[in-house]
């Protein structure tokens, strides 16, 4: 059996080792346009930050391809399928030949078509190399522009005040990480972010990236000027999958799966932030673009690629963040309609000291939010994952000490 895995990181990573555990003889050839051992992405941050030194990202030890005997095409990109002829190609040309194949991709950030885009000194947060290139430019002083409130931006600019540079983050939304929270608790990271000393501009869009050789300034839709000589651009992410031919394989926003991890194409996986499935909280096909969910989908997709028959029960967004001593927890969906059958319960200290939000669909519990005393979330996680309906009145679901019965119930 050949089995050709697209991608180097924890999806592919997981996937490999699903696949050698039980195929001891198959060939596996893993092609990926960056070079380096497995990695923790998430990580990438504190390594920009100078708060953990490169020696810690790898994620399995110098042997590991040759342990799994995995032959390794490194610095290649692919850039065509052809699921007819059971072959991938490189854009350096090469043909590789495949009885089954996963996509392990992830994501690729994509520029902001604005004038100036290319101008050196703006850069994205994705790849270990980026922050290889930043880091000489991290100087203390010097002034940066983050462009997203996202996760990804969020780390990007800790991590760029950390290094003591003046930050500002210019964000689209009318509040910080607007997808995973709720206003109340975009409130008091705006709050966190500004007693850190990072400049935040809410509903505003890049026009232009202006300087002569490199970056200088950065213009927004509102005519505001900000100098700066470096900007990274931390939103955009979109799943790598360009070279999936649309035509035969089933794409939305990610590659189309199902329950096995397979495509619409017999053969053909995919797993990690490159692909798209069913959510248990949304109740619809989507990506869920976090690493645990990266970690288990590869190892189901290699299950299922070695041909043992392995079931995904859906994917589910969640997200712990401590940022600059804010602990944060979200789980599914944290902000549903207002209109239709959803009921969201709030509760907060006076002190602004912890914050709690329960998504109820119906009677059954479909999101979260915590904001510090986190350390119950395990139990909403599995409670909203089982899908279970909830019988606790609407006020003790909100007692954090209830939570052990719902998990009972
Ligand atoms: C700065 C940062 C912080 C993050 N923090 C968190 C966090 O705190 N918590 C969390 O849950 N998630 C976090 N994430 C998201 C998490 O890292 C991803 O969900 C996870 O890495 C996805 O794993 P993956 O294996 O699907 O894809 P990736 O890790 O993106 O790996 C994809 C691999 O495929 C390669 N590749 C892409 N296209 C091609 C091609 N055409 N040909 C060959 N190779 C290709 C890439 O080079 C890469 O090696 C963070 C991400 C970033 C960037």
């Amino acid at each position: 059996m050949k089995y050709v895995i697209i991608g180097n990181g924890i999806a592919a990573t997981c996937a490999l080792e699903a696949i050698r555990r039980l195929d001891s003889h198959g060939r596996l050839t893993l092609i990926s346009d960056e070079d380096n051992l497995p990695y923790s992405r998430p990580l990438i941050s504190h390594l920009l930050a100078g708060t953990l030194p490169a020696a810690k990202l790898p994620l399995r030890p110098p042997s590991f391809y040759d342990d799994l005997g995995v032959e390794t095409v490194f610095g290649h990109r692919v850039d065509s399928l052809d699921p007819t002829a059971k072959t991938v190609r490189t854009t350096a040309g090469k043909t590789f030949s495949y009885d089954r194949l996963l996509i392990a991709t992830g994501g690729d950030p994509r520029g902001l078509a604005v004038p100036g885009h290319r101008l050196p000194g703006i850069f994205f947060l994705r790849r270990l190399a980026d922050v290889r290139q930043l880091l000489p430019l991290v100087g203390e002083g010097s002034e940066a522009v983050v462009l997203g409130g996202g996760l990804v931006g969020f780390k990007a600019a800790e991590a760029l005040r950390c290094r003591g540079l003046r930050v500002t983050m210019v964000i689209r939304s009318p509040w910080p990480l607007a997808l995973q929270v709720d206003e109340f608790t975009g409130r008091l990271l705006l709050d966190r972010l500004r007693q850190h000393g990072i400049r935040v501009l809410l509903g505003r869009e890049v026009k232009e990236f202006a300087g002569r050789e490199r970056l200088a300034k950065v213009v927004l839709d509102d005519g505001r000027e900000i100098s700066a000589g470096l900007a990274v651009i931390g939103k955009g992410v979109r799943p790598a999958i360009d070279f999936v031919p649309a035509a035969s394989i089933k794409t939305n926003q990610g590659i189309l799966v199902d329950e096995c991890l397979q495509t619409s194409v017999a053969d053909v996986y995919a797993a990690g932030d490159a692909a798209e499935m069913w959510d248990l909280a949304y109740q619809e096909p989507r990506v869920n673009a976090i690493w645990p969910e990266a970690a288990a989908q590869g190892l189901t997709a290699g299950r299922n690629l070695a041909g043992r028959r392995a079931r995904y029960p859906g994917s589910l967004g969640r997200n712990v963040i401590r940022f600059f001593t804010l602990d944060l927890l979200t789980i599914g969906r944290t902000n549903p309609p207002p209109d239709g059958p959803y009921r969201q319960l709030t509760a907060a200290a006076p002190d602004g000291s912890w914050y709690r939000k329960l998504v109820l669909h119906r009677d059954r519990l479909v999101g979260a939010i915590l904001v510090n005393r986190i350390e119950d979330g395990g139990i909403l996680q599995a409670v909203i994952r089982q899908q279970r309906l909830l019988r606790l009145p609407p006020a003790k679901l909100l007692d954090r000490w209830s939570w052990s019965e719902l998990w009972q119930l």
